[in-house]
């Protein structure tokens, strides 16, 4: 039977199997299978051809019980409504676990922003927040970058928002420009949220990481940050990375300074000096110590599963991997570190940005890094002991670290 890849269905099942392990009430578990809001636009945007082209474009807000919905908003060829309903899901229980007061929401547009020049951007930029403006706010929904989608959007985006309300209000967008009230670290925020999960996972395991051996899939905000922090922050050694043109391997381990040079002038990872041309699914399955998918989702699956190797899979990017891919990966004693705790760090510095856009007095770096690792660190043990009262995997244990929290406010409302 061929696996059903569509990520909403792929949620909805992580969170049946949930509320099975919780006893949820029926109730309760019907309205947590299913996004509060969910708003459609058509965004029409002038062309530099002249022409007009209209975008189809997204805004999920898939539950708020905790606080404002929170999530990020894609561009992407390959959206759909499914798609942006499952990651708006998976940031309810992101904000959850990582015990920020926030709800989760996902915005996408279905475009290909590779095809576009920066003003087209700017208009389709400027475009979406006419269109969601009204429904978005510091207390209602705050959006923020995701794949395919920058500080400079997030810039335009904001002061389209700020022309149309006649007031400054950073606090209603967040990954902005740190002249516009970006937080100071919010760009390797992700990465380096990863990384505490990495190293508190490297200890439970007696697993050495200096000189450990790492495979990154993807090299855009996470994926390139990942291999800095992964390299100059935990030592390890990076043999592969990949971008959506292909993937680049070598044994003695890869420099990020080199490979983002090369990016600069290539366009793309493959070709950097003394590397070997690697396909991404040979990337997946290389015998590495630690496995960071940090692209897109759907990439480890039941095709390629029983074929993988590394020892700990932390999942940087959101929803890497499906359901049947999951019980294979657990069959084999990898210990996954689940997406939507492995990848918070960045909608928690988000929080600390818009905290700081309330109080309009910023945080230097450094204190962002210590709330950061204290938050992950908290989350991750979180999980961790969830795992080890009940018995179960990384992902059911977030999971019902994550859904008691939203169910817990969800009942406090009376809403079931
Ligand atoms: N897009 C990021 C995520 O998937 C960050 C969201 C945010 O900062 O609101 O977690």
């Amino acid at each position: 039977m061929t696996e059903n890849l569509n990520p909403f269905a792929i949620a909805q099942a992580q969170l049946d199997k949930a509320a099975a392990f919780l006893e949820l009430d029926p109730d309760m578990h019907a309205f947590l299978r299913e996004p509060l809001r969910e708003f459609h636009f058509s965004i029409p945007v002038r062309m530099d051809d002249g022409h007009t082209q209209t975008f189809k474009a997204f805004r999920v807000q898939y539950n708020d019980a905790r606080g404002p919905a929170k999530g990020g908003i894609r561009f992407h060829p390959d959206e759909t409504i499914d798609t942006v309903r499952a990651l708006s899901a998976w940031m309810t229980w992101k904000t959850a676990v990582a015990d920020v007061p926030l709800g989760g929401g996902k915005g996408g547009v279905i475009c290909n922003p590779r095809a576009m020049s920066a003003g087209e951007l700017e208009r389709l930029s400027r475009g979406y927040m006419r269109a969601v403006s009204r429904f978005i706010g510091l207390k209602q929904d705050v959006p923020a970058p995701d794949v395919n989608t920058n500080p400079q959007i997030m810039a335009w985006m904001l002061d389209e928002y700020e022309v149309l309300t006649g007031k400054h209000e950073p606090g209603v967008i967040t990954g902005k420009p740190m002249i516009l009230g970006g937080s100071a670290g919010r760009g390797p925020a992700t990465a380096m949220g990863g990384m505490v999960t990495i190293r508190e996972a490297a200890k439970l395991l007696d697993l050495p990481l200096k000189g450990a051996t790492c495979a990154i899939q993807g090299y855009g905000n996470v994926g390139s940050f990942a291999h800095r922090l992964a390299h100059d922050l935990l030592g390890l050694k990076v043999v592969a990375v990949s971008d959506e043109f292909g993937a680049i391997y070598s044994e003695n381990g890869l420099d990020p300074t080199v490979v983002s040079a090369h990016l600069r002038r290539a366009g793309k990872v493959g070709g950097v000096e003394g590397s070997e041309t690697i396909t991404n699914s040979q990337l997946l399955e290389l015998p590495v110590d630690i496995l960071i998918p940090a692209a897109i989702e759907n990439q480890l699956t039941s095709a390629n599963a029983d074929r993988i190797q590394a020892r700990i899979v932390a999942e940087l990017a959101n929803g890497p991997t499906t359901p049947d891919a999951d019980q294979i990966l657990t069959q084999k004693g990898i210990y996954i570190i689940p997406d939507f705790l492995c990848n918070a760090g960045g909608v928690t510095v988000s929080y600390f940005e818009m905290v700081q856009n309330t109080y309009g007095f910023y945080w230097s770096e450094e204190l962002v890094q210590e709330r950061l690792d204290q938050k992950m660190t908290t989350a991750f043990h979180a999980v961790h002991q969830m795992a080890v009262e009940r018995g179960v995997e990384t992902r059911v244990a977030a999971y019902l670290v994550a859904v008691t929290r939203v169910a817990e406010a969800v009942r406090a409302r009376g809403w079931v």
